[in-house]
């Protein structure tokens, strides 16, 4: 893919406030801190398009980037952050559960899990949310550099099984530091497109 544009379109607090549903939308969702902005910033090969932190719990909107003036990149806001007032969590999954629930554009739903963790409940109840709306989201497995080759593997299989996955699911591993899986992210979203 070449990214001739890519910027910021939007910020959007509730499902009322998306962009028109024109594009195909490419939609990142997973747990704060799992690594969804750097996946947007390497993607596009932009240091800070996508405002990372060590922090989580800070993206609380639908982030839209339009790219190429072609289609979305949609960050959604990070679930299970212990530290948000019961509203706030309310807020975010509403827009998370809205959205699989109501939107009309073509999308692709990428999970974000850690590769150095099992799956949390919330990471399950997230991934049911999104088959039972009849959505096969692309498991992403981030931060592959932060654990041994050998553990990967360990976890790879540990991350499945927690989740339900099966042979024709499809999961990346991928690594901003190491350059994993990126190639094999734009295949996917340019069979799309
Ligand atoms: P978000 O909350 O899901 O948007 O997560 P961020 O993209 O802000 O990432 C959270 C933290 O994890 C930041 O400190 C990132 O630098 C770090 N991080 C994200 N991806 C990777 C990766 O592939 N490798 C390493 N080593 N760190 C990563």
């Amino acid at each position: 893919m070449i990214i001739r544009s890519a910027e910021i379109l939007t910020s959007a607090a509730k499902f009322n406030q998306l962009p028109p549903e024109d594009k195909l939308e490419i939609v990142l969702i997973g747990k704060s801190n799992v690594g969804k902005s750097s996946f947007i910033n390497n993607l596009l090969n932009r240091k800070s398009l996508a405002r990372t932190s060590s922090v989580p719990g800070k993206t609380r909107t639908a982030n839209y980037y339009i790219i190429n003036n072609e289609f979305y990149i949609v960050d959604m806001p990070g679930y299970g952050y212990a530290k948000v007032s019961k509203s706030e969590k309310a807020t975010f999954s509403n827009i998370i559960t809205d959205y699989l629930k109501k939107r009309n554009a073509d999308f692709i739903v990428f999970f974000l899990v850690d590769i150095r963790h099992k799956p949390s409940e919330n990471d399950i109840k997230m991934y049911n949310e999104i088959l039972d709306n009849d959505i096969y989201p692309v498991v992403v497995l981030t931060k592959a550099d932060k654990i041994s080759k050998n553990k990967r593997k360990q976890n790879i299989d540990l991350i499945k099984k927690t989740l339900g996955l099966d042979e024709d699911d499809k999961v990346i591993i991928f690594s901003t530091e190491e350059k994993l899986g990126r190639d094999e992210v734009w295949d996917f979203i340019e069979g799309f497109i």
